[in-house]
C-alpha cells in the first residue's frame, strides 16, 4: 500500500496510488441502508486530508486530460468531490440534485430503482452548449443515477467527457447502463 505520507497532495499522483489510498480509507458498512447492501462509506477518506488530497488530485488530472471546462456533481456525496476538483481546475461547478431542491427553472429525469423510482434535476441554464463536462460521483452501482445525470447534461447541450467515480461495483450493470459514457473508476470492486 502507498503511504499517504509519501504521496503528498501537491505531487502528481497516479490512479494506482489513488486506488491504494481508497482501499485504506473506505469503510464497508454491512447491511446499510438495508439488508444485503454493503455501503461504501467515504467519511474516513474525507477526514484524512492527505488521502483526500491524493484522490482530488487524481480526479483533477482526469478532468484536465479530458479538457473538462465544467465539473458536475451528483447529490450528495458527488458534491464533496466535484467542488474541490472544480476549484483546482478553475472550472465551473454544476450540482445535479434530487427533485425539488433547485430553485430555478429545471429539467428533470426519472429512473427506476429496485423498488420505485427516483427523480434528479438540473438547472435548465446550468451549462452553455460548448461546455465540456466531467461528471463525478462516489460510487457507480446499478448506473441508473449516472445514466439519468448524463441524459440531463446532454439535454441542456453539454458535451459529457466522462464519468469519474471513486468506486465502480463491477458485479452490478452500471457500465452497461451508462454506455456510451466513458467511465473512469479509481477503484474497481
Ligand atoms: P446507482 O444509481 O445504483 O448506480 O447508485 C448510485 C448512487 O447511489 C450513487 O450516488 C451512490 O452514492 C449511491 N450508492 C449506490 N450503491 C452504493 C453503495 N454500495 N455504497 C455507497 N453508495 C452507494
Amino acid at each position: 500500500m502507498t503511504s499517504i505520507d509519501e504521496a503528498a497532495p501537491e505531487r502528481p499522483a497516479t490512479t494506482d496510488a489513488a486506488a491504494d489510498v481508497l482501499r485504506g480509507h473506505i469503510r464497508d458498512v454491512q447491511d446499510w441502508p438495508q439488508p444485503g447492501v454493503v455501503f461504501k462509506d467515504i467519511t474516513p477518506l474525507l477526514s484524512t486530508p492527505a488521502a483526500f488530497g491524493v484522490v482530488i488530485g487524481v480526479l483533477a488530472d482526469i478532468a484536465r486530460q479530458r479538457g473538462a471546462t465544467t465539473i458536475a456533481g451528483i447529490e450528495a456525496r458527488g458534491f464533496l468531490l466535484a467542488a474541490p476538483v472544480a476549484d483546482r481546475l478553475g472550472a465551473g461547478l454544476v450540482p445535479i440534485r434530487k427533485k425539488g431542491k433547485l430553485p430555478g427553472p429545471t429539467r428533470s429525469a426519472t429512473y427506476d430503482l429496485e423498488y420505485g423510482t427516483a427523480t434528479i434535476e438540473i438547472h435548465a441554464d446550468a451549462v452553455r452548449p460548448d461546455e465540456r463536462v466531467l461528471l463525478i460521483d462516489d460510487v457507480l452501482a446499478t448506473g441508473g443515477t449516472a445514466a439519468a445525470a448524463h441524459g440531463l447534461l446532454t439535454g441542456v447541450g453539454a458535451e459529457v467527457v466522462g464519468l469519474a467515480v471513486l468506486m465502480e461495483l463491477s458485479f452490478l450493470p452500471g457500465r452497461e447502463r451508462t454506455a456510451p459514457l466513458d467511465v473512469v473508476p479509481l477503484l474497481t470492486i
